[in-house]
C-alpha cells in the first residue's frame, strides 16, 4: 500500500530480502499454524476456545496459506503494468468465503483433518460465519461472480466497492410480514479484511470552483471543496482456483477526518463534537435497497462518488509504475462500469486528468472514452438513475460543470450529424428537463468505448428500445455479453453430490472448462448413471430437509416435485403468477371437482426479500405466507401441496435450495428481466426451467432444446402489441373461469381470517392495472404447470432432461462471460 510504497523498507537481513513461505500443506503443518493463530491472533488456547474463535483462527490459517501468493500478484500485477481491470461496482454479494477459499487453495481436505485431529467440527465452524450481504440481488452476485472468474483466468483486475458496515437487511416474519433487522455482519469481526487506514484517500464534497486564466489566457478550474471524508481501503483476498492466483477486492469504508474535534469537545460540546463524525461515517453505513423511496438520495450520490473517487484515486496513485505516462492510460486500463451506479466515475475522471493533472481537455476526453465501458442491467425505464442537477450541483460543483461541457461537444456532434433536430437532440441529451436532471446512463453511453447488456434479448432491446439514437449515432458501440455465474460456488461447493458424478463420468477439468459438461449428454442416454443422478438430486433434497428443519422448522417431503421461486420480490418477476397457480390448485382440491389423491405432490418454495420501501411487494409476501398456512394446515390437501417460505433469502440459503430443486420458475413478463442469474444456477444444477422467453432464458431454451424446457406466455413483441391494444385485465379475469375462482377465493378473505380489506390492494391491483400483464399469462401458465406435473409422473425421462440441462448449459459459466468481456471490450489478456 501507499505508505511501504513511498518509502520502501531497505532489509539487508537474508529472511526480509526471500520470499515469503506458505505453511506447509500437510495435516499437522496446517493444525500447528491454526494452532499458532488460535494462541497467538484470538489469545486463547483450545480447551477455553469458544467456536467463533475456532472459527477465525481456521479462516485466519487459511489466509496464511494464500498470503505469499497474494503478495507476489500484487507485486507481479505492479510490476508487469499490463493492461488490467478495475471492476466498479456498488455492490458485491460475496455470500460466505471460508469454503470458497478452502476449495480455491486446494486445502478442503487437508483442513478437514486437521480439525478432526484437534477434536473440532469444521461444519460447527462453517456454520459461524456471517456471509458479506454487500449487495441487493443479482447485479451484486454478478460482480461477485465475476471475481472470482477474473482470478481464476489469472487477468490482472482489482474490484473496487464499498465496504457497507450493514448490508442487506436480515428478513423475519411476524404474523407472515416482513420485518427488517439490521444485518450487522461484522459485530463478531470479519476475518477476511486487512484495512489500511494509512491509505486512505480524502474525498472532498460541496464548495464552489474558482476560475483562473495566467498570462498565456489558458484558463483553468479549481474546486474549493466545502467538506471531506477519508476512504480507508479494505482489502480481501480474491484467490483463483486450483492456479495459485490472488486477486484483491478493495472496498472502501468512510470515516471522519476531524473525528474528534477538540476545541469543540472542550468546550463541552460533546454531541457536536461526534455529530460530525457521524455525518461523515454515514456514508458507509448502510446498503441502499434498490426501489427505495427518494429520501436519502443524497446519501446515496454521496456513496457513489465516494468509493468512485477513492477507487480512480487508488489506480492512479497506488497501481501505476512512478513514471507512468497518463497519455498511455488507455493501454493499461480499463474502468467497467457495473450499472449507473459508479457513472459519477466519468466526471471524477475528468477532473483528475484536466484539474489535478493539467491535461488538455480534449486529450483527456479521448483516454476517458477509451478508459470506461459501461454495463446496464435494466430495461425498466423508471430504473435508469437520474440525478437532480441541482443536488448533484450542491454535492459536486465542478462535476456539474464538467458534465455540462461533456453534454455541449457531445451535442454539437450531434447537430453535425443529424442537422438541427431538436426533437432528437433533446432526447439525446445528457441533461433532461422538468426536473433538470442529469441522466447517468445517457453519460455512461456518451463516455463508454463500450456498452452491453446482459444477455442477447436484453442486448437488442437495449439497442432498439432504449437507447435507440445512441446506437444510431455510434455504431459498434453496442455490444451483448451474456451473464455467467461461476461454477466454483454454484457448482462445486453447493453440490459436491454432482460435482464428484461429474468428475466421475468427464474426468476433473470441467470446472474451469464449463463446456466440457457437454460430455454428459452421452451419459443422459445411460440408465445408471441416470439412478445415480436421481439419487444426488434425492440426497440434495435431504440435505436441504435438514437445513430447514434445523432452521426454520419446515418439514420437506421429498417425495414431492420440488417447485422453487427464490429471487428478489418485485412485481415483474411475478411471484403473483406463481401464487395464483397455487391458489388455483388448492381451489381445486377444496371445491372438490379436483380429487387430492390425483394431484401431483408439489412443494412451493419461496425465497425473496422486498425493498422496505416497496409497499406492494411486502403486501405479496404476506399474502404468500398467509396461503401458504392455510394450505399447509387443511386436511383436505392430504399433505399434496405444501409452501414453504423461509425468510431471509441469501447467497447460503440459494447454496442449498437450488441443488435440491426440481422445477426452476423463472417467470418474468417479457421484456423486464434483463438476464437472470438465478435461471443459470438452477439449470446447471439440473432443475428443468418453466419460463417465459424473457432474458437468459431465451438462450437457456435454445441450449438445452424445447423438449427440456417448459416454455409459456407471451413474447415481448407480443407483450408490445397488447398494450398497443389496450390491455384490460379484467377481461382476462371475466374470460378463466380458473382465473376468477382463484382471484376470489384470495378476495374472499380465506386467507385472512375472512378479513376481505387484507389483500385487497393486491386483488384490485391485479384487476384494475395489472403493469406485469400476471392476468394475460396466467392460462398458458397454468397449462404448462399440467405439462410439469405430467411429465414428473415419468421420472426417469425427468431425470434424463434434468441431465441434459446440465450438459448444456456450461455455456453460462461466468468464466465464459469474463472471455467475452476481454474478446469485446477490455482486450486484457490473461497473465501467465
Ligand atoms: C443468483 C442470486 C440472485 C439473482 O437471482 P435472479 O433469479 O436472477 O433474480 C439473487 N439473490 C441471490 C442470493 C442469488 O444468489
Amino acid at each position: 500500500m501507499s505508505a511501504q510504497e513511498s518509502t520502501p523498507a531497505a532489509a539487508s537481513h537474508p529472511l526480509a530480502l526471500a520470499p515469503v513461505a506458505a505453511p506447509p500443506a500437510s495435516v499437522d503443518g496446517f493444525v500447528r499454524e491454526f494452532l499458532r493463530n488460535l494462541n497467538f491472533e484470538r489469545g486463547v488456547a483450545l480447551s477455553s476456545s469458544a467456536p467463533n474463535d475456532r472459527y477465525m483462527a481456521l479462516a485466519y490459517t487459511v489466509r496464511d496459506y494464500l498470503m505469499a501468493r497474494w503478495l507476489e500478484d500484487q507485486a507481479r500485477q505492479r510490476e508487469l503494468q499490463a493492461k488490467g481491470v478495475c471492476y466498479l461496482s456498488a455492490e458485491y454479494l460475496l455470500g460466505r468465503q471460508l469454503d470458497n477459499n478452502l476449495l480455491a487453495a486446494r486445502l478442503t481436505e487437508v483442513a478437514t483433518e486437521a480439525m478432526v485431529a484437534c477434536g473440532i467440527d469444521i461444519d460447527e465452524l462453517r456454520q459461524q460465519e456471517v456471509e458479506p450481504g454487500l449487495g441487493n440481488g443479482g447485479l451484486g452476485r454478478l460482480a461477485a461472480c465475476f471475481i472470482d472468474s477474473l482470478a481464476t483466468m489469472s487477468v490482472p483486475s482489482i474490484g473496487y466497492g464499498i465496504r457497507y458496515e450493514y448490508g442487506i437487511f436480515r428478513q423475519t416474519f411476524v404474523d407472515g410480514q416482513q420485518v427488517e433487522q439490521p444485518d450487522a455482519w461484522l459485530t463478531l469481526g470479519s476475518p477476511w479484511e486487512f484495512p489500511h487506514p494509512e491509505a486512505a484517500q480524502k474525498i472532498f464534497f460541496g464548495g464552489h470552483t474558482e476560475k483562473t486564466t495566467d498570462e498565456q489566457g489558458v484558463e483553468t478550474t479549481t474546486w474549493v471543496p466545502g467538506w471531506h471524508v477519508l476512504a480507508v481501503p479494505y482489502n480481501y483476498m480474491v484467490p483463483g482456483y486450483h492456479n495459485g492466483r490472488v486477486n484483491t477486492l478493495r472496498l472502501w469504508r468512510a470515516v471522519a477526518s476531524n473525528a474528534f474535534d477538540l476545541r469543540i469537545f472542550n468546550s463541552g460540546d460533546y454531541e457536536e463534537a461526534v455529530r460530525a463524525q457521524t455525518f461523515a461515517e454515514n456514508i458507509s453505513k448502510v446498503l441502499y435497497p434498490e426501489d427505495s423511496t427518494p429520501q436519502g438520495k443524497e446519501l446515496r450520490l454521496q456513496q457513489q462518488y465516494f468509493f468512485v473517487a477513492a477507487s480512480i484515486a487508488d489506480f492512479l496513485d497506488h497501481q501505476l509504475s512512478a513514471d507512468f505516462d497518463l497519455e498511455n492510460l488507455p493501454e493499461r486500463v480499463i474502468f467497467q462500469l457495473n450499472d449507473t451506479h459508479p457513472v459519477i466515475a466519468v466526471p471524477e475522471f475528468m477532473r483528475v486528468l484536466v484539474d489535478e493533472r493539467g491535461m488538455e481537455w480534449d486529450a483527456a476526453w479521448a483516454i476517458t472514452q477509451k478508459c470506461f465501458a459501461y454495463t446496464c442491467h435494466t430495461l425498466l425505464p423508471e430504473a435508469l438513475e437520474v440525478w437532480p442537477v441541482d443536488l448533484l450541483g450542491r454535492l459536486l460543483p465542478r462535476h456539474l460543470e464538467i458534465i455540462y461541457r461533456i453534454n455541449e461537444e457531445f451535442l454539437l456532434e450531434v447537430r453535425e450529424r443529424f442537422g438541427d433536430d431538436e426533437l432528437r437532440i433533446r432526447n439525446m441529451s445528457i441533461i433532461s428537463e422538468n426536473p433538470r436532471s442529469v441522466r447517468m446512463a445517457y453519460l455512461a453511453t456518451v463516455a463508454g468505448a463500450k456498452v452491453n447488456g446482459v444477455a442477447e434479448l436484453h442486448s437488442q432491446l437495449l439497442r432498439e428500445k432504449v437507447l435507440p439514437d445512441f446506437d444510431e449515432f455510434y455504431p459498434g458501440k453496442f455490444t451483448n455479453v451474456t451473464n455467467g455465474v461461476t461454477p466454483r460456488r454454484f457448482v462445486r461447493l453447493a453440490n459436491p453430490g454432482l460435482a464428484g458424478l461429474i468428475t466421475e463420468a468427464l474426468g476433473a477439468g470441467w470446472t474451469v472448462d464449463l463446456e466440457r459438461l457437454r460430455g454428459l449428454e452421452a451419459f443422459a442416454e445411460d440408465p445408471e448413471f441416470r439412478v445415480k443422478f436421481a439419487e444426488v438430486k434425492r440426497a440434495n433434497k435431504r440435505i436441504l430437509s435438514d437445513v430447514l428443519r434445523e432452521r426454520d422448522g419446515f418439514v420437506l417431503n421429498e417425495d414431492h416435485l420440488l417447485d422453487v421461486m427464490v429471487k428478489r420480490l418485485h412485481e415483474y418477476k411475478r411471484q403473483m403468477l406463481k401464487l395464483l397457480h397455487i391458489v388455483t390448485e388448492y381451489e381445486g382440491i377444496v371445491s372438490g371437482r379436483v380429487e387430492a389423491s390425483s394431484v401431483q405432490p408439489r412443494t412451493f418454495i419461496f425465497g425473496a426479500k422486498a425493498a422496505p420501501g416497496y409497499a406492494m411487494a411486502k403486501r405479496i409476501i404476506h399474502l404468500i405466507n398467509a396461503v401458504g398456512s392455510v394450505v399447509n394446515d387443511d386436511p383436505r390437501v392430504e399433505g399434496r401441496l405444501k409452501v414453504l417460505f423461509p425468510p431471509n433469502y441469501n447467497v447460503t440459503l440459494a447454496e442449498r435450495v437450488i441443488p435440491a430443486a426440481d422445477l426452476s420458475e423463472q417467470i418474468s413478463l417479457a421484456g423486464k428481466e434483463a438476464s437472470g442469474t438465478g435461471n443459470m444456477k438452477f439449470a446447471l444444477n439440473g432443475a428443468l426451467t418453466i419460463g417465459t422467453d424473457d432474458g437468459a432464458n431465451v438462450e437457456i431454451r435454445e441450449l438445452v432444446g424445447d423438449d427440456n424446457f417448459f416454455l409459456f406466455g407471451m413474447t415481448e413483441p407480443e407483450v408490445e402489441a397488447l398494450w398497443a391494444k389496450g390491455y384490460k385485465p379484467a377481461e382476462f379475469y371475466q374470460a378463466d373461469s380458473g382465473l376468477r375462482r382463484a382471484i376470489d377465493l384470495i378476495a374472499s378473505g380465506a386467507f385472512s381470517d375472512g378479513d376481505r380489506s387484507v389483500f385487497e390492494p393486491v386483488v384490485s391491483n391485479l384487476l384494475y392495472d395489472d403493469r406485469f400483464m400476471v392476468l394475460a399469462d396466467y392460462s398458458s401458465y397454468i397449462a404448462e404447470q399440467a405439462k410439469v406435473d405430467a411429465a414428473y409422473g415419468d421420472q426417469d425421462a425427468w431425470t434424463r432432461a434434468s441431465i441434459l440441462n446440465v450438459a448444456r448449459t456450461g455455456f453460462f459459466s461466468s468464466d465464459r462471460s469474463i472471455r467475452d468481456y476481454i474478446d469485446r471490450i477490455w482486450h486484457t489478456p490473461p497473465i501467465l
